[in-house]
């Protein structure tokens, strides 16, 4: 709601009205303050309104200057209001009333300031400044300088004046309708309407040159709306006030602004700002802000009992964003500074702080994907490498397994080499005699089939631990039958050595996924290792038992013991430890790949002494599959 807008429209006298309209045109002199100081109490601070409180031209202002107030002196002052209701009670009875008991009821507690808003509050308290407020400071806001002269304030009142300047109301309008060519400023019938209009016609004479101009006035109010309607669309439209018709029908100047705005064909501004939301563009204008300000500075100056003199209030340009929108005017032609009422707050206006935390949760959602992204990479390359590093030296492990198997392994070879010579020689015979037994012969070929089966078994069992495998192959097997492939491998050492051999096998398969090689060396690790322990025990006691078994948690294991010289109890976990050895021309290297192994393939190793003397290695791997 705006000073126009809702300021009275009773009277008939046209200083009522210029009140009601903020069109004040004279000022009167700067006066200097000559204000006692405030000792012991706070300032007290009168405001008059010259209507009830539902005028919120008025109390809008009237809150504006008690903001101000409070804020700068931080509450340190004693504020009171008075409503004099003259509009509805313009009678010199109610207004001498009125006086009377103010006096009466401030008589007290002068105030040090009083402010009168409006004109008729500005009249009250020049008439009665005596009884009500004597020496007290009067500001008076709300019209204009040439109201106040025309009125004959006293010298000492101070004003913070509103003035309206129609030019700059214009050049907003030529700002945002460049190519306009018409030009229509529109007037009422009543005498301030007249004077106004003789005002604008002298202002706007260097800016109407540029355009085709029309004067519409003397218009009854049908005609104000019928004329609006043919504007051509390249046209500024001015409003200035319409308080009568030609028909001498009243309005508040808003309302006839809303009938004409409402079928208008070209874009309406006016200086006012209560016709904004009636329709028009927008204008140069003072606020109610600006009015408060204005005022309440004027008033902390003389309460500081500083020099005081009257000033004007700050206009601002402002702009109603719907009607722009239906014009079809460019925001970005509005002035500098420009305040836009009922713009729709863009999307991100109204869900900044959504939008802001929905992209940092994005935004540090997608770091924290990528950095586990970069982390799988590293990690699986990581493992790649430890694999290919694993594979190495498990092949490395085979090969100084193989060359330490190869004096047993060459003499597994010899025997069925050795069994195949004999066999040729002894068919090559039976050949020679007169009747050969042929039956013989056909068993003869029988046997060298055999013996040359063995000795692909054993080349194929070499060939496996010498083969090098770039990539672990995964295959599904049986423990069993891979340990009894590892004992075959040993045989011929085992037997060498003097040791015996036994092995305890589940009842059942035992399915495991890994590589078969693989496995295959743990256990010749462990086999290898154990025979060497019983170096130094009599040939009659060298046992090596391998056992394979079903554990209670549904676990592969298999235990390699021995009867040899047992670890040293501190030695049980070190011995996996890279590099441990105790023997002259060890490398330590067997028990921990064999560790590196087993955890390859999800399983645990770990050594133990046997209580009936030796040692015993038990590996758990996990169960390919139950059944
Ligand atoms: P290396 O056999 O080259 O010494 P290993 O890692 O295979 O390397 O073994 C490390 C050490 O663990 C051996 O030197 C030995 O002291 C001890 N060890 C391994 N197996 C047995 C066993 N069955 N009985 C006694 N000691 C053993």
């Amino acid at each position: 709601m705006g000073l126009v807008r809702n300021w009275r429209t009773r009277s008939r006298r046209l200083g009522w009205r210029a009140a009601l309209c903020c069109i004040f045109l004279v000022s009167i002199a700067a006066v200097p303050s000559a204000s006692k100081e405030i000792v012991g109490r706070d300032p007290r601070v009168l405001i008059l309104y010259p209507y009830d409180e539902r005028i919120a031209a008025t109390t809008a202002a009237g809150e504006a200057v008690r903001t101000r107030l409070l804020d700068a002196t931080k509450g340190r002052i004693d504020l009171f209001s008075e409503f004099l209701d003259l509009s509805r009670f313009p009678e010199s009875e109610h207004v001498g009333r009125m006086a009377g008991y103010l006096s009466a009821k401030y008589a007290d507690r002068r105030p040090d300031v009083v402010i009168a808003l409006g004109e008729e509050s500005a009249r009250f308290i020049s008439a009665n400044r005596k009884n009500l407020a004597d020496g007290a400071r009067i500001i008076v806001a709300g019209f204009s300088r040439s109201t106040a002269e025309e009125m004959g304030l006293p010298s000492d009142v101070v004003g913070a004046f509103s003035e309206f300047h129609i030019v700059k109301t214009a050049e907003m309008a030529r700002g945002l309708q460049p190519a306009a060519r018409h030009l229509f400023i529109i007037g009422g019938s009543s005498k301030f309407d007249r004077s106004w209009l003789a005002t604008a016609r002298a202002d706007l004479a260097a800016f109407s040159k540029d355009y085709q101009t029309t004067y519409l006035e003397g218009l009854a109010i049908d005609e104000f709306i019928r004329r609006a309607a043919e504007f051509p669309s390249d046209s500024i439209v001015l409003a200035l006030t319409i308080f009568k018709d030609r028909d001498g029908r009243n309005f508040i100047p808003r309302e006839a602004v809303k009938q004409i705005s409402e079928t208008a064909s070209a874009p309406i501004y006016g200086p006012y700002l209560t016709y904004v939301d009636y329709g028009v563009v927008g204008g140069s204008v003072v606020t109610f802000e600006s009015l408060g300000k204005t005022v309440a500075d004027l008033a902390l100056d003389a309460i500081a009992g500083k020099p005081v003199s009257s000033r004007e209030s700050p206009q601002t340009y402002v702009a109603d964003a719907r009607q722009l929108q239906r014009w079809g005017l460019s925001q970005k032609n509005l002035p500098l500074g420009t305040n836009q009422m009922f713009r729709e707050p863009t999307f991100w206006e109204q869900y900044w702080l959504a939008t802001v935390t929905a992209l940092a949760v994005i935004m540090a959602q997608g770091t924290v994907i990528f950095g586990l992204l970069v982390e799988r990479r590293r990690r699986r390359a990581a493992e790649t490498n430890s694999r290919h590093r694993l594979l190495q030296v498990v092949h490395l492990n085979q090969s100084a397994t193989a060359g330490a198997l190869s004096a047993s392994i060459a003499h597994e070879l010899n025997q069925p080499l050795g069994a195949i010579r004999s066999n040729a020689e002894a068919a090559a015979v039976i050949l020679r005699s007169e009747r050969p037994d042929l039956k013989l012969i056909e068993q003869i070929l029988v046997d060298i089939q055999d013996d040359d089966q063995r000795a692909h078994d054993v080349i194929s069992r070499i060939r496996g631990l010498l083969k090098k495998r770039g990539e672990i192959d995964w295959q599904e097997f049986d423990l069993n039958d891979v340990t009894m492939s590892a004992i075959r491998i040993l045989h011929g050492e085992a037997e060498r050595r003097g040791v015996v051999v036994s092995s305890n096998h589940a009842p059942r398969e035992l399915p495991i996924l890994a590589d078969r090689v693989h496995v295959q060396q743990v256990i010749l690790n462990l086999a290898t290792n154990a025979m060497d322990a019983m170096l130094d025990v009599v040939t009659t006691e060298r046992r090596l038992m391998l056992e394979t078994a079903l554990t209670r948690e549904s676990k592969v294991e298999l235990s390699i013991s021995d009867t040899g010289s047992g670890i040293p109890d501190e030695q049980l976990a070190t011995v996996f430890e890279p590099f441990y050895t105790t023997k002259p021309s060890g490398t330590g290297l067997g028990l921990s790949i064999a560790r590196a192994i087993v955890e390859t393939y999800g399983g645990k190793i770990w050594a133990a002494n046997r209580p009936e003397g030796g040692a015993v290695f038990r590996i758990v791997l996990p169960l390919a599959r139950s059944g």
